[in-house]
């Protein structure tokens, strides 16, 4: 199938061949006939599948056929969990945008960067791509009403619907219209459809795409069983021994996210940081650095288990392990993907092995396991 026989229009194909598309991924096949048909849309897809331009190109041609807005009143709320993702959602809105005939902006929304020029910028756009809490305070500072919303995207939705953001996305929620087509992403929604229904979809279509045997296959899961106090040389091991040019480590906490970049620096490892407690700008930088090659060693916590796309990665390791087995499967999925193979390796100590068999059994797969301390 080709993205010219999807129905979008045709000044968006110019685009779309730039950024190398050649033609619609499996979920984009699904979605963008059911999104520009106007029906509410489940979809159910990994990130690495294309789900971002599988919403931004079909609400690009509904956003062509309807034109204007008015001022402090966008037509299009995505609301993301994660300051990385919005950027991420953001630049695919910017990649797509100068194809509308009637010149259109798309704002990124997030806390823990100066509200000021958000208060300037957010009444010139119509699309927002919103972390819910700064959205809500633009709100309370009248900056931006969401009475004109027609289109709803939840991303990462099973994180959305969380404990952590029920509350405002509810409060986000009742100032919408209730006119309006609303169209959920997640990973991993399967077991959660009260939730979805609390979320009011109307009739919607259901777009499941099926786990492609070989996806699985392009991740090379290994354990580790290891004490705790050698989790930190044999990390030094598997990034050298491996010869990874990029490595992505996750840990359980922002204290112990630093102090594993310190050990690795002082081993002459090139490695840095991101969590919640560093400025968006630094956040920002370390990402730009480690996606364009120049960072070998991103560590970092759950923050970027979902959503963030990261080309050509060839390993993760989880320094701890998730408390759950669904971000377990997020934080694998940063490798293995866009056809290139990856590794996904776990260092688990004693009093993590029980949960590593938890997480295997929800997973429905065995990872191999090896005795850590006799390498180190
Ligand atoms: P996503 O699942 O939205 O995070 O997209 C993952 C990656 O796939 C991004 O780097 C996109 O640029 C890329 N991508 C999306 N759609 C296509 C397509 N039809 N053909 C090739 N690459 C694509």
């Amino acid at each position: 199938m080709s993205f010219s026989a999807l129905g979008l229009f045709p000044a968006l194909l110019n685009p779309i061949e730039a950024a190398g598309y050649t033609q619609p991924t499996p979920i984009q096949q699904q979605v963008i006939p059911a999104v520009l048909a106007g029906r509410d849309v489940l979809g159910i897809a990994k990130t690495g599948s294309g789900k971002t331009a599988s919403y931004v190109l079909p609400i690009l041609h509904q956003l062509q056929q309807v034109g204007a807005f008015k001022y402090r009143e966008p037509t299009v709320l995505v609301l993301v969990p994660t300051r990385e993702l919005a950027d991420q959602v953001q630049r695919v809105f910017n990649e797509f945008l100068p194809a509308l005939s009637e010149r259109q902006t798309c704002l990124a929304i997030y806390g823990g960067v100066s509200i000021n020029p958000q208060m300037q910028e957010i009444g010139k756009a119509n699309i927002l791509v919103a972390t819910p809490g700064r959205l809500l305070e633009l709100i309370e500072k009248n900056a931006v009403k969401l009475s004109s919303i027609r289109i709803l995207v939840l991303d990462e939705a099973d994180k959305m619907l969380n404990l952590g953001f029920k509350a405002e996305v509810d409060q986000l929620l009742a100032r919408l219209p209730a006119q309006r087509q609303n169209l959920l992403f997640s990973a991993t929604l399967s077991a959660d459809l009260s939730l979805i229904q609390q979320l009011i979809l109307r009739n919607p279509q259901v777009i499941e795409v099926a786990e492609d045997a070989g996806d699985i296959d392009l991740i090379h899961q290994l354990a580790y069983l290891v004490s705790e106090e050698k989790k930190g040389p044999l990390l030094r091991y598997l990034i050298q021994q491996g010869n990874y040019q990029q490595v992505l480590v996750f840990a359980s906490s922002t204290l112990k996210t630093d102090a594993i970049v310190n050990k690795l620096v002082k081993n002459r490892i090139h490695a840095a940081s991101i969590h919640s407690k560093l400025s968006q700008q630094t956040r920002r930088d370390v990402l730009q650095q480690f996606k364009s090659g120049q960072l070998r060693v991103l560590v970092t916590t759950d923050l970027l288990a979902r959503g963030v796309d990261i080309e050509f990665l060839p390993c993760v390791i989880n320094y701890e392990l998730p408390r759950s087995p669904k971000d377990y499967v997020h934080r694998i999925g940063r490798t293995g993907r866009a056809d290139s193979p990856g590794d996904a390796i776990s260092l688990v100590s004693p009093e993590e092995a029980a949960h590593f068999q938890l997480i295997q059994k929800k997973m429905g797969k065995r990872v191999k396991t090896l005795s850590g301390d006799v390498i180190v």
